[in-house]
């Protein structure tokens, strides 16, 4: 099983991803996790990812790809993944097929959870201020909001791309957590029925 969650900073995309991991035993490739480890051990990706994620700008895509297509390649990957935060451009979504079909796999779906703009706005602050800007440098409020523009501008037109391979399946991320798996679960569920019989 692999797939794509997509959506915008305060979406729920990390709580779904280590549900799914926890359900089906595949492993959740946050690519926000495996910049912060390389920030934190000093590596020389982490030196040159370090200012541009406390900017809340993306880190180029070249790096990440290669973080990606190293991570797919480990063994705990074999029954499949779960891709947090990646690809978040169109670039980097073109070069993960690319890679997928080099190692000869394919995605299973493309969850979009979608969220109010207005309410997330909320839950974004509210997050900001609980990590009192202690858990991670670009969780200030105003690091946020830029986020949430950086995704506006190069992440959602993944939507569209996605829409069009016919893989994009959207939920409704505002519902309670527990009723947003069951649909992402019911999605799942779908594809592979679906792969089974074509
Ligand atoms: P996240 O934890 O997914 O919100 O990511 C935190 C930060 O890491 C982002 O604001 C970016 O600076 C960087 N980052 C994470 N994933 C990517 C990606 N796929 N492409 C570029 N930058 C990324």
């Amino acid at each position: 099983m692999r797939l794509i969650l997509l959506g915008p900073p305060g979406a729920g995309k990390g709580t779904q991803a280590k549900k799914l991991m926890d359900r089906h035993a595949i492993q959740q490739l946050s690519t926000g996790d495996m910049l912060r480890a390389a920030v934190r051990d000093e590596t020389p990706v982490g030196l040159r990812a370090k200012d541009i994620m406390i900017r809340g700008d993306l880190v180029p895509d070249d790096v990440v790809v290669a973080i990606v297509e190293d991570r797919i390649q480990h063994d705990d990957c074999s029954n499949g993944f779960i891709l947090d935060g990646f690809p978040r451009t169109v670039a980097q979504a073109e070069a993960l097929e690319d890679m997928l079909h080099r190692h000869g796999l394919d995605l299973d779906a493309v969850v979009e959870l979608r969220v109010d703009e207005a309410a997330l706005a909320e839950r974004v602050e509210k997050r900001a201020a609980e990590s009192g800007g202690a858990a991670r440098p670009d969780d200030t409020a105003d690091a946020l909001r830029y986020r949430l523009k950086v995704y506006r501008d190069q992440t959602a037109p993944l939507i569209d791309h996605y829409r069009k391979t016919g893989k994009l399946r959207t939920v409704d991320g505002m519902q309670e957590i527990d009723a947003v798996s069951d649909e992402i679960q019911r999605i799942l569920d779908e594809a592979r029925s679906e792969r089974a019989t074509s």
